[in-house]
């Protein structure tokens, strides 16, 4: 019998449908996902993600990144604000907001014993900093994003100094959804408005049931409610016809959307080096 493991596991290795790396790692039984703080972002007028609503209001976003541990394999989305960040106590401040980073995306994963480099894939909801933050960790990983995103990220004259260690990895350019690990428990989705080539995670948990991580598809509560789109989204009538599908989608499958920026829903979820099953 254990022979015949070992054969069909060579058979299945070389034909390509166990990715390499995850041949060589303990891969989880079950799915399973860790959610990551990786700081926040304090906002001083709320009505530039909601126009003509709370004007002169601050709040204060999340900034969250996702571990997924598949049987077949790890799948990161997003990556939160740059490690370097963390070097600066008081943080950053623009016009518009100030970020902070208490603790390093990099510690947290040493935390729970795992090695960006043994990620075998990263997904980027889109490549606005607070999402690519910490991109280059992940050096061995296969991109999956969209074309569209793949374009300004590293077709330009200049590639963003948060990915350019990426530049030769593999990379799988969507113009569409992808089933991931091909058993429908883990599906980009396309929702392109925000940016031309944003997109969402569905990921069906054993436990908790399934779950759709928004990107920035909505911002926090309020905005998904009375479907506020932020005045400087890529394109107004292409976010409101992803926020319908996504909502379709959501309803079919019965599915709770995690709105990643959000800080009260953020409370609500297990951080790691919690387990989210
Ligand atoms: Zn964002």
């Amino acid at each position: 019998m254990k022979n015949l493991f070992i054969v069909l596991h060579l058979v299945l290795s070389s034909t390509g449908l166990i990715p390499a790396r995850a041949q060589s790692r303990n891969q989880p039984s079950k799915l399973h996902m860790y959610v990551f703080d990786v700081g926040d972002i304090k906002v001083f007028d709320i009505s530039n993600w909601s126009p003509g609503v709370d004007v002169g209001k601050s709040s204060k976003f999340a900034c969250p990144a996702y571990l997924i541990r598949h049987p077949k394999g790890d799948l990161m989305w997003d990556t939160g604000l740059s490690d370097d960040l963390a070097n600066s106590p008081e943080g950053t401040t623009n016009s518009l907001f100030t970020a902070k980073l208490p603790r390093k995306l990099s510690e947290q994963l040493q935390e729970i014993g795992v090695d960006p480099r043994g990620v075998d894939y990263l997904a980027v909801s889109h490549r606005h900093s607070d999402h690519i933050g910490n991109a280059n960790l992940f050096l061995n990983a296969t991109l999956i994003v969209q074309q569209e995103e793949y374009t300004a990220l590293f077709e330009g004259d200049k590639v963003l100094s948060l990915v350019d260690s990426l530049k030769s990895n593999k990379a799988i350019k969507l113009t569409g959804d992808l089933d991931v690990f091909g058993d429908g428990t883990v599906i980009i989705k396309r929702a392109p408005g925000h940016t031309a080539g944003h997109q969402t995670l569905f990921v069906d948990l054993p436990e908790t049931g399934p779950v759709v991580l928004s990107g920035d598809l909505y911002h926090f509560a309020k905005n998904r409610r009375i479907g506020g789109v932020p005045s400087f989204n890529y394109n107004k009538e292409m976010t409101l016809r992803s926020m319908e599908l996504m909502e379709e989608f959501i309803k079919n499958k019965g599915a709770i959307l995690w709105i990643q920026h959000d800080p009260d829903q953020k409370k609500t979820i297990p951080l790691s080096p919690n387990i989210v099953r």
